[in-house]
């Protein structure tokens, strides 16, 4: 126990120790991530194309399989001094609690003011527009975290910032919208009367609360038809799993610093963007057969694309408008219910992930909502952060796979990843506090039916 009590409650990284690269971990994948397809012709998207709607140099990073190491723009890397690096945290609070003999660690990446992980990708996708030239760009934000990412981002640089949000969250979440407000951003409700998309959706749809893929359409479109804007996107992409390979990096470097190695590797899954970037360097180590690792998603059970989807290419927004992507998805009009773990709605997920998943290198589980939160109602308590609904999905197994520890008596080393917090999410704390939170589980019958209007593609 003395030996184990040198390992401080938080690691964290010297200036020095700090990653100066981000890692591709497609470079080591024997099978590569599908690529995106074009809608029309279903070949797949050249650079030219995916240069109308996204940066040129995001565009080089999404298409590139083979460089292992991208140099990470000593700006952002500045800019990301601002609030990294992000603790590992020993969880010896929770440890004691639950009584287990797993070493449990997170790695936190809520302490910023956007609140998650996703100001990782904002400020290098805005650093690249800005680069370019461009006057602004557009975005879908479903729970507010994104928005709230790339408004800070654009405010930093200078730029301009349009974002469609859902609408649910929109009138769940006013702070949230506040908050890209201050800065600078301009936030509308998706589905809206602003876009050729959002109108035709109202028409179908009417009173509908929106979802992700309403909300890229729109952005999407706003983007392609204002001269001196692209879109960007805060998750799925393998340019955004690349920039969050920074968590991962950093994760193993603290790690390292103590000789410990993890026995399994946990994080939520939405779009695939938190858990790639954290598990990544862990990944390329065990694709290149040089150490083993077991590699949990968490899902919500209300929108389960790893456990109950299908791989198959699908189009990453309702609209239609967006390249076809090759992942586990649920169909692009499946609308989950109204869950809570806002960040956690998207009918799809990364290709990276998909492929990691089709490849039997990594497992998915499907939690209940309940049962999440109560998770992190133990965690805030013992732990003191109070976590996103998102991140608790993730603490949920942690805890579930602690506890079998405690009856085998194994002294597994768990590593999970802690998104964010939850101070914008008090409207979910209260539904559970109060009884009122259910746990929706789409039927067999309604996943069916939507899977039935995939595009058919060779
Ligand atoms: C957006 C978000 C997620 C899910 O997105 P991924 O791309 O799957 O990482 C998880 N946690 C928080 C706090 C988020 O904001």
């Amino acid at each position: 126990m003395s030996e184990e009590k040198k390992i401080p409650y938080k690691i964290y990284l010297e200036e020095n120790e700090m990653p100066q690269s981000w890692y591709n971990v497609r470079a080591d994948m024997k099978n590569k991530p599908a690529p995106l397809l074009n809608p029309g012709t279903l070949q797949p998207m050249t650079a030219e194309e995916l240069g109308g709607v996204f940066c040129e140099e995001l565009v080089r990073q999404e298409l590139d399989n083979e460089t292992p190491y991208i140099e990470i723009p000593q700006e952002i890397r500045d800019f990301y001094k601002m609030y990294r690096p992000s603790p590992l945290v020993r969880a010896y609070c929770l440890e004691e609690k639950l009584q287990t003999p797993a070493k449990i660690y997170y790695k936190f990446e809520g302490n910023n003011t956007s609140g998650s992980h996703k100001l990782n990708s904002a400020i290098a996708q805005a650093y690249y527009a800005k680069n370019q030239g461009l006057k602004g760009v557009t975005t879908e934000t479903g729970a507010g975290q994104w928005g709230t990412a790339l408004s800070m981002a654009c405010s930093y640089l200078g730029l301009d910032c349009k974002v469609y949000m859902v609408k649910v969250s929109y009138e769940q979440k006013p702070f949230r919208r506040e908050v890209m407000r201050t800065y600078g951003a301009s936030v509308v409700p998706s589905p809206s009367e602003t876009t050729q998309v959002g109108r035709k959706i109202l028409a179908e749809h009417p009173g509908t609360t929106g979802s992700l893929g309403c909300a890229i359409s729109e952005a999407v479109e706003v983007a392609v038809s204002n001269p001196g804007y692209r879109y960007v996107l805060g998750s799925v992409l393998n340019q955004v799993l690349l920039h969050q390979s920074v968590i991962g990096l950093e994760t193993k470097a603290a790690l390292d610093k103590y000789n410990i190695k993890p026995d399994m590797i946990i994080g939520c899954a939405g779009g695939g963007s938190n858990l790639g970037g954290l598990i990544s360097p862990f990944m390329g180590e065990k694709l290149r057969g040089e150490a083993d690792y077991q590699i949990i998603a968490v899902e919500p059970q209300s929108c389960p694309s790893f456990t109950r989807g299908v791989y198959a290419y699908d189009f990453c927004d309702t609209g239609m408008v967006c390249p076809l992507a090759k992942m586990y998805t649920l169909g692009c009009d499946f609308i989950p219910a109204p869950n809570h773990a806002g960040g956690l709605r998207y009918h799809g997920m990364s290709p990276v992930l998909s492929q990691l998943y089709a490849d039997g290198l990594m497992e998915a589980r499907a939690v209940p909502q309940t049962a999440v939160f109560e998770a992190a109602e133990q965690f805030a308590r013992v732990e003191g952060i109070l976590p996103a609904p998102e991140s608790s999905h993730a603490i949920k197994v942690a805890i579930d796979e602690a506890m079998k520890c405690k009856e085998t008596g194994e002294e597994k080393t768990i590593v999970f990843g802690l998104t964010g917090t939850g101070y914008f999410d008090m409207v979910a704390y209260e539904k559970f506090h109060d009884g009122k939170m259910d746990d929706y589980i789409p039927t067999d019958e309604e996943l069916a039916r939507f899977r039935a209007k995939l595009p058919k593609v060779g």
